[in-house]
C-alpha cells in the first residue's frame, strides 16, 4: 500500500465541529426528498431580517461601498456598539477596543488563538457551545470542562469554577443566556467569581453575550458591568441572533488594551474586514428601531413555554424552564434511550429536527436540546409525534 508523503498540521484533527449544522444538512436532505421535516435544531430565529436593516445593506451597495473597511472595522459602527453598550449596561468601552467581526464564533477562535497554546489551560461550561472546546484543542491549550447541572437551573457555579483554576490557567469561558441549556448566570454568582479572580491575576474571562437580549424574564448581567477586571474581560457579542442575521456574519468583540493589536493582526491577516454592506446593516440594527428585538423576544417566550409544557407532559422526559436564550434541555433520562439514539430516531423516523446533548459535551448524555425558532403550530405537531415516538419505542 502506498503511504502517503503529504503531512499536514497536527492540529487539523484537533479540531471539533458543530452537530447543528450535520442535523441540518440532513435534515433538509431528507425534506428535499419529499419528508415532512419540522426543525427544532439548528439555532437560528426563524424571522427575516427587519427590513430597515437589509434596505440599509441594499443602500449600501448602491451608494458603492463596495471595498475594504478597516479591518478593526467601520468607525461610524464601532461608535454605535460603543453608545449602546453605554446605554444599555452604562459602562464606558473606548471605540479602540472594540472590533467588528465577521459573525461571533471567530472572536472565541480568536481569543483561544491568543491566550491558548501548549501549557496553558482555559475553563469552559459542559454542556456548552461546541466550538469552545473545538477552538481550544486547535490552540493546543488543554480544555476544561466545568458543569452546568439541571438541578442549578443550570446555572454555573463560580466556587467550581474558581476551584479549577491553576497557574496554566489563562482563560475562563462563560456564556449567558446559554446555548443549549437556556440557562441564564444570576448576578450573585458572577459577583462571586469577578471577586475570586482578584487572587488570580493571571487569568482572563470571555463573556460569551451572544443571547444577551433574548432572556425571558428579568435581564442577563454584562461582564462590562465590572471596570475591576476590564483589563481581562472579552466580550463576545453580535447581530446574529438579536436581528435575525445569522446569515450576514456580523459580530463584534471588545479586547482589553492588552490585546487588541494581536486581534487587528488576526482579523489583517485571515479575513481583512467584514464586508461593507453588512456592516451598514448592522449599523440600522443597532441604531434603528428596537421594537422587532421586541416581538421577536416575545415570540420566543411564548415558544419557550409551550416546548416546557409540552414536554413535561411527556413520560420519561422532564424540562426544566428555559430562562433566556431560544433553546430547552431536556431530561430524557427517563425514556431509557441515548441522546444520540433519541436525535437519530426522532429525525429518520418522525420528521423531528433536534440536537442530541452530548454534542454540548459529556454532561449532555441523557438530554436533547430543542431551538424555540419554529412557528407554534409546527412545535406544537413536533411534540403530538414526540409523544407518538414514544409510545412506540
Ligand atoms: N456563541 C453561542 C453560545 C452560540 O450559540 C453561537 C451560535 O449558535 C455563537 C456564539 C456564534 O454566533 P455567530 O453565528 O454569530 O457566529
Amino acid at each position: 500500500m502506498m503511504t502517503s508523503s503529504i503531512s499536514l498540521n497536527p492540529a487539523n484533527d484537533r479540531l471539533g465541529t458543530e452537530s447543528a449544522f450535520t442535523v441540518l444538512a440532513r435534515a433538509t436532505e431528507l425534506a428535499q426528498t419529499g419528508h415532512d421535516i419540522i426543525n427544532l435544531g439548528i439555532g437560528q430565529p426563524d424571522f427575516p431580517t427587519p427590513s430597515h436593516i437589509t434596505e440599509a445593506a441594499i443602500k449600501a451597495i448602491t451608494d458603492g461601498h463596495h471595498g475594504y473597511t478597516p479591518s478593526m472595522g467601520l468607525p461610524i459602527l464601532r461608535e454605535a456598539v460603543s453608545a449602546d453598550i453605554q446605554m444599555r449596561y452604562g459602562a464606558s468601552i473606548p471605540i479602540s477596543q472594540i472590533q467588528i467581526m465577521p459573525g461571533g464564533k471567530p472572536t472565541m477562535f480568536f481569543a483561544c488563538l491568543i491566550y491558548g497554546g501548549a501549557g496553558h489551560e482555559i475553563l469552559y461550561p459542559d454542556p456548552g457551545f461546541p466550538i469552545y472546546a473545538s477552538a481550544v484543542n486547535y490552540s493546543g491549550a488543554t480544555p476544561v470542562p466545568y458543569g452546568l447541572v439541571e438541578e442549578k437551573g443550570y446555572a454555573f457555579d463560580a466556587d467550581e469554577v474558581l476551584s479549577k483554576i491553576t497557574p496554566k490557567t489563562r482563560l475562563i469561558i462563560i456564556n449567558s443566556p446559554a446555548n443549549p441549556t437556556g440557562g441564564i448566570t444570576p448576578k450573585s454568582e458572577l459577583d462571586k467569581l469577578v471577586a475570586g479572580l482578584a487572587q488570580f491575576p493571571h487569568v482572563t474571562v470571555l463573556s460569551d453575550e451572544i443571547y444577551d437580549r433574548l432572556t425571558f424574564d428579568g435581564e442577563a448581567v454584562s461582564l462590562v458591568s465590572y471596570p475591576e477586571i476590564a483589563d481581562r474581560t472579552i466580550i463576545l457579542n453580535g447581530w446574529s441572533k438579536t436581528y435575525a442575521m445569522t446569515g450576514w456574519r456580523a459580530g463584534y468583540a471588545i479586547w482589553p488594551t492588552s490585546v487588541v493589536d494581536y486581534a487587528d493582526r488576526l482579523a489583517v491577516n485571515i479575513h481583512s474586514c467584514v464586508n461593507a454592506p453588512t456592516q451598514f446593516a448592522a449599523l440600522a440594527a443597532t441604531t434603528g428601531p428596537q421594537d422587532c428585538v421586541d416581538d421577536m423576544r416575545h415570540a420566543f417566550t411564548r415558544r419557550a413555554k409551550l416546548i416546557h409544557d409540552r414536554l413535561n407532559q411527556l413520560d420519561g422526559i422532564s424540562c426544566p424552564a428555559p430562562k433566556g436564550a431560544f433553546y430547552a434541555f431536556a431530561n430524557i433520562t427517563g425514556t431509557g434511550m441515548a441522546s444520540r439514539d433519541f436525535q437519530n430516531i426522532a429525525l429518520e423516523s418522525y420528521g423531528i429536527a433536534l440536537i442530541s446533548g452530548t454534542s454540548f459535551g459529556d454532561l449532555g448524555e441523557g438530554y436533547v436540546r430543542f431551538s424555540c425558532a419554529n412557528s407554534d403550530d409546527a412545535i406544537s405537531t413536533a411534540m403530538d409525534r414526540l409523544a407518538d415516538m414514544l409510545k412506540n419505542r
